[in-house]
């Protein structure tokens, strides 16, 4: 076979066979072909797009090309949930617990922040002590122990991916909806999962900005996951503004905390429900629904989630105690409100503006190798639809800079939209819901 062949072929417009794909993956993955012909291939993919089976088979030879966790001796169904991205988007924290606590197993494997989204293991690592680098005999006594597990992606799951993306970031190519598929979906199903949730976000904090473009990806993405045998829904949810109150690492870990306590802000509770709801029913662990919802709703006034949450911080060598005291987990050194200058009501956010102030702070990466301040952060007091005076607080941001403060402060101000009269339409939470039993 023949890679130029091959490059041809996609640049015509015509579907590769799944041994074509395969001897693309396999050969770079060893080092036989070359960064320039699978960049012309990543282009031509680019500009031609996939059929389905297409993907299908490039997401199989990207799972396989490392190794793929078996945790089928466990005695319920393994169930994730995978969110594209967002700013405040947290509900990670909540749904494991909880999911956990109601008698499904969450092997997470997990993110950083990327771009002006927050990541998961970021979120965690401000806990004291917290390990996310389990190696995979760990991850698994964890899961099995307490049944949730939040972990990185070590050198062993999809390696294929690591490279392809590299080159991707470089060729001007990450931007293929195929290409993100195969890439999300590679990860998540080396997770031995029987079952995927999937929160994709659309909005102006979102990497999909427009629904129509967050739609055809989660399109695509539930039908490889179903091809590849494995129960998927995805909910496509709003990201036109912070979800919850609390941007940065340890203050969305303490929002986390008051969510598991029956507190915490609305929108955030409502939304780790429903993702709840989902992964309870692709799990069979209840047959509607509705009962997921009530189940995801017990765990939470039982108190069940919260300590759920306690053992995993134990178990993965954290402090326990920051689940009764929030107070223990990292502290900006000051504190102030951003005030607003007129009165009427928020209609709208440039919401990447606040995930961009949040990396200002010092709470995300400008650069790969920048370490991240796990107690700086914003704390949004005045969201859509909200009624302003002025003079009155709009947020408080941490900070350890004052001149990161500044910096950030100006991006948080031009973000807010303040208007004399409310918005004529509210954006609902979850947009609409593609895949399985729907
Ligand atoms: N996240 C991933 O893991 N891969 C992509 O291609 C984009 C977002």
């Amino acid at each position: 076979m023949l890679v130029t062949d091959l490059i041809r072929k996609k640049r015509d417009g015509l579907a590769l066979e799944r041994n074509e794909i395969e001897f693309l993956v396999n050969g770079y993955t060893r080092d036989a072909i070359p960064d320039y012909q699978i960049s012309a291939w990543l282009m031509a993919v680019f500009l031609r797009g996939m059929n389905r089976a297409e993907l299908a088979a490039l997401t199989e030879s990207m799972l396989n090309s490392g190794q793929v966790l078996d945790f089928s001796e466990l005695p319920a169904a393994r169930v994730d949930k995978h969110s594209t991205g967002g700013v405040g988007d947290k509900t990670s924290l909540v749904i494991a617990p909880i999911v956990a606590a109601g008698g499904l197993y969450v092997p997470m494997i997990s993110g950083r922040g990327l771009g002006h989204t927050g990541g998961t293991l970021d979120k965690l690592e401000s806990i004291p002590g917290f390990n996310v680098n389990l190696p995979v005999t760990d991850f698994r006594r964890v899961l099995t122990q307490c049944g949730a597990g939040l972990v990185g992606q070590t050198a062993e799951i999809a390696p294929a991916d690591k490279q392809l993306y590299a080159l991707r970031d470089v060729t001007g190519t990450v931007e293929s909806p195929y290409l993100i598929c195969a890439s999300i979906m590679s990860k998540k199903l080396a997770e031995g999962i029987d079952a995927l949730v999937l929160d994709v976000k659309t909005g102006s904090g979102a990497f999909m900005k427009s629904e129509k473009d967050a739609v055809f990806l989660a399109e695509l993405m539930v039908e490889t996951g179903q091809r590849l045998g494995k129960r998927v829904a995805a909910l496509i949810t709003d990201m036109d503004q912070p979800l919850g109150q609390a941007v940065g690492n340890a203050l969305e870990v303490a929002e986390c905390i008051d969510v598991l306590n029956g507190k915490g802000p609305d929108d955030l509770r409502e939304l780790s429900l429903v993702l709840s709801a989902w992964m309870f029913l692709l799990g069979n662990r209840v047959r509607t629904l509705d009962e997921g919802r009530m189940l995801a709703e017990e765990m939470i006034s039982s108190g069940k989630g919260r300590e759920k949450f306690r053992e995993i911080i134990r178990l993965q060598g954290g402090n326990p105690d920051v689940v009764d005291d929030p107070g223990l987990l990292p502290q900006a050194s000051n504190k102030t409100a951003l005030k607003s200058t007129g009165s009427g009501f928020v209609t709208g956010f440039m919401c990447e503006q606040i995930g961009i102030a949040g990396i200002l702070l010092g709470g995300g990466r400008a650069k790969k190798e920048d370490s991240v301040d796990p107690a700086v952060g914003i704390v949004i007091h005045k969201k859509v639809g909200d009624r302003v005076a002025a003079g009155e607080a709009l947020c408080t941001v941490h900070y350890n800079s004052a001149e990161r403060m500044e910096q950030a402060s100006a991006a948080i101000l031009q973000s807010y939209r303040i208007e004399a009269n409310p918005a004529a339409q509210t954006r609902p939470l979850v947009h609409r819901i593609i895949g399985d039993r729907n």
